[in-house]
């Protein structure tokens, strides 16, 4: 954030054509919102997507333990931010084989959750059973 010579504070630079943006309502009342003064664009800073599993071998649930911030060293269930042109299963059954070297197939839905404060929503996957494909990478 910073506050022009004319005391307008702007976020950023427009992706189309490079003027400072700006917040302002999107419309009468909506909420606050990065927008370009001179073509008019708005940022519409939409919630990350992370798809996860909750793994059980040997009817244990597979926890994978985080080797980076936030939450580095604390213990959680497979799963990470949805990549474009993926659905949620895909991405799921991706981060659990990156994650904790499991190959798995969605069969149901465990839950959905948002976390505003982080911007983040997630979906929950439960995972049929389950085949080891090498060493995990962790995060
Ligand atoms: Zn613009």
């Amino acid at each position: 954030m910073k506050t022009e010579s004319n005391g307008i504070v702007t976020e950023g630079y427009c992706a189309k054509c490079g003027t400072p943006l700006v917040m302002r309502p999107s419309r009468s009342g909506g909420p606050m919102r990065r927008s370009c003064p001179a073509c008019h664009t708005t940022v519409y800073e939409t919630p990350s997507l992370v798809a996860a599993t909750l793994p059980v071998v040997d009817q244990r649930v597979v926890l994978v333990r985080r080797d980076i911030d936030p939450g580095r060293g604390l213990w959680g269930y497979p799963g990470g931010y949805l990549e474009s042109g993926e659905t949620l299963e895909e991405g799921a059954i991706r981060e659990t084989r990156e994650e904790a070297g499991l190959d798995v197939q969605i069969t149901g839905l465990l839950g959905v959750y948002s976390r505003p404060a982080d911007a983040a929503s997630q979906w929950c996957s439960r995972p049929s059973a389950t085949a080891r494909t090498g060493t995990a990478a962790r995060r």
